[in-house]
């Protein structure tokens, strides 16, 4: 017997039929002998149709209230979901944020979790109850909504986890585990037996959208196991643990892309020490977070500045930099918002020489030119036209022969 927490996607309860087909997932779990809290996400589709809606009325809506708005996709699927556990005999009840209470910080749209208290669940266990709690919301200590930014639904199951102390956080999406890449962009995409924390951290910041990474930093800091699967299927997935000596040892994990970046260059800037603070300060005074950063060689004492931004953030920092751009004396003020980051990830690459080459050279051969280069002990990432995103992946994935057993 076991204490579970079982989380399932949009995609997975994105429909009455999918949402009964949970509820007889979660009633087999429960029929075993373990105790189970369910942790949902809206019906797919429908964060993106409340954000849209918002939008629509409000160009910059005001963000405590478009927290209230998106965050109501998880009360229907909450509701739904615990409706059709009552119905097949389970006794069960939703919780939203509120009535954990999930509370947070104040960053409306991106708030971080700060306290579960275990309590209220425990007790709906101990009366035999099946908690089904709403992902991706949370409470401010004045008791206002927030929501923990998109995919956060996964940092949501894996907190509640670690604050019941559960035994496992059981991730239910639409593809069967962890894959050597997208396997909606890479056919030949191989499911990964074990990723260990800080390589999922990695593949999860530099877009791997299947886990929030938020979600990963509780897991590592807790050592609590993410077993992500399909919530299709009964076949093992893959789990997220401490590094071990089980692990494959390939150079390479995992590939990655991100298209969510947009890169703002400021042209012919007069080089001189305090360029880089003057122009990157007022971004961080805003909370803009900043990418990748790449300053050229100068020439007759000119150089080229460029940085990568969230595409939301796009907007503001467009307005931000313009000013600054004329006091420092740059020429001219570019943006591009179609640009793609692709990342190759792996604990092994820290002792290998010669991948950045591998990488450098794939891309050269599919004619992709690189914008811009970062690298980390156990990661290379590479800005490009967005355009040759899926070329560069499958590209480099055939490169690293990732479809192979090793
Ligand atoms: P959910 O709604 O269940 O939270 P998401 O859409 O957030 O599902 O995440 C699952 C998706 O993540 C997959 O459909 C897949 O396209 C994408 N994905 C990106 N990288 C990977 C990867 N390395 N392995 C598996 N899926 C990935
Ligand atoms: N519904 C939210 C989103 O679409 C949270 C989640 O799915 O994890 O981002
Ligand atoms: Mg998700």
């Amino acid at each position: 017997m076991a204490l579970i927490v079982q989380k399932f996607g949009g995609t997975s309860v994105g429909s009455l039929e999918r949402i009964k087909n949970v509820a007889r997932r979660v009633a087999k779990a429960r029929d075993a002998g373990n105790d189970v809290v369910v942790v949902v996400s809206a019906m797919a589709g429908e964060t993106d149709r409340l954000l849209k809606l918002a939008k629509e009325l409000s160009p910059m809506p005001d963000p405590r209230e478009l927290d209230v708005v998106v965050s109501t996709g998880e009360q229907v699927s909450v509701a739904l979901l615990s409706m059709a556990l009552l119905d097949m005999g389970c006794k069960a009840r939703s919780f939203l944020g509120f009535q954990v209470p999930m509370q947070t910080d104040e960053a409306f749209s991106k708030a971080r979790i700060v306290r579960i208290p275990n309590g209220p669940i425990h007790q709906a266990l101990h009366e035999g109850v099946i908690p089904v709690v709403a992902g991706f919301q949370g409470i401010t200590k004045e008791g206002r909504i927030t929501t923990l930014g998109r995919g956060g639904s996964d940092t949501t199951a894996v907190a509640l986890g670690c604050a019941i102390a559960a035994d496992v956080v059981e991730i239910y999406t639409d593809v069967d585990g962890v894959y050597t890449t997208d396997p909606n962009i890479c056919p030949k995409a191989k499911k990964l037996a074990k990723v260990s924390y800080e390589e999922m951290l990695e593949m999860a910041s530099l877009g791997a959208k299947v886990l929030q990474t938020r979600c990963v930093e509780f897991g590592m800091n807790y050592g609590m196991p993410i077993h992500v699967r399909s919530s299709f299927n009964d076949e093992e997935g893959t789990w997220i643990m401490k590094e071990d000596e089980s692990m494959e040892r390939e150079h390479v994990t995992g590939i990655t892309c991100d298209r969510k970046e947009a890169k703002v260059t400021l042209k012919k800037v007069p080089d001189r020490p305090g360029i880089a603070a003057a122009i990157l300060g007022p971004a961080a005074e805003r909370a803009i977070n900043v990418d990748m950063i790449v300053q050229n060689v100068s020439t007759e004492g000119f150089t080229d500045f460029s940085f990568t931004v969230n595409r939301s953030d796009l907007p503001c920092a467009k307005e931000l930099i313009e000013p600054v751009a004329r006091q420092v004396g740059a020429e001219a003020v570019e943006t591009a918002d179609s640009i793609a980051k692709v990342s190759i990830v792996g604990v092994g690459m820290r002792s290998h020489a010669g991948i950045a080459k591998k990488v450098f050279e794939t891309l050269a051969k599919e004619g992709i030119n690189i914008q811009m280069i970062s690298t980390s002990e156990i990661k290379i990432s590479v800005v490009i036209d967005d355009r040759y995103t899926e070329l560069a992946v499958r590209a480099l994935h055939d490169a690293f022969e990732l479809d192979k057993e090793p």
